[in-house]
């Protein structure tokens, strides 16, 4: 039988519909498919799926008073559960999870601008 913790792990993992809540790639389970056919079906190197199996992350972490609690705990991969951790004063998950989707800030700003300056364009030629 699984442990709470597990138990609380892959209802998250459910609910994410096995996506890593933070870099957001799908993550290996380890029960349903084996480790070659995830290989397989992901386009990955045995290391590189290993680094993909789901683990618990708590969101408060258990030295700052979190509790194995389904609010408090999320489904991330090995890889990034263990980098943030890694850390000395970890990011909080929403920061985090920001980095490890890696979106460049700037760019909707960029685009905007762009936008403003078809507008002018637009506003600026004669009418036919
Ligand atoms: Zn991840």
């Amino acid at each position: 039988m699984p442990s709470r913790i597990a138990k609380l792990r892959n209802e998250a993992a459910r609910r994410q519909h096995h996506r890593c809540c933070y870099c957001d790639l799908v993550m290996w389970d380890g029960r349903e498919v084996s480790l070659s056919r995830f290989c397989r079906l992901h386009g990955l190197t045995r290391r590189q799926a290993r680094q993909r199996r789901v683990t618990a992350e708590h969101l408060a972490a258990r030295a700052d008073g979190g509790r194995d609690t389904r609010a408090n705990i999320k489904a991330a991969c090995l890889f990034c559960n263990r980098t943030r951790h890694r850390s000395r004063s970890p990011l909080p998950p929403l920061l985090y999870r920001a980095r490890r989707r890696g979106r460049p800030s700037g760019v909707e700003d960029r685009s905007k601008v762009e936008g403003a300056r078809h507008d002018a364009g637009k506003s600026s030629t004669p009418g036919i």
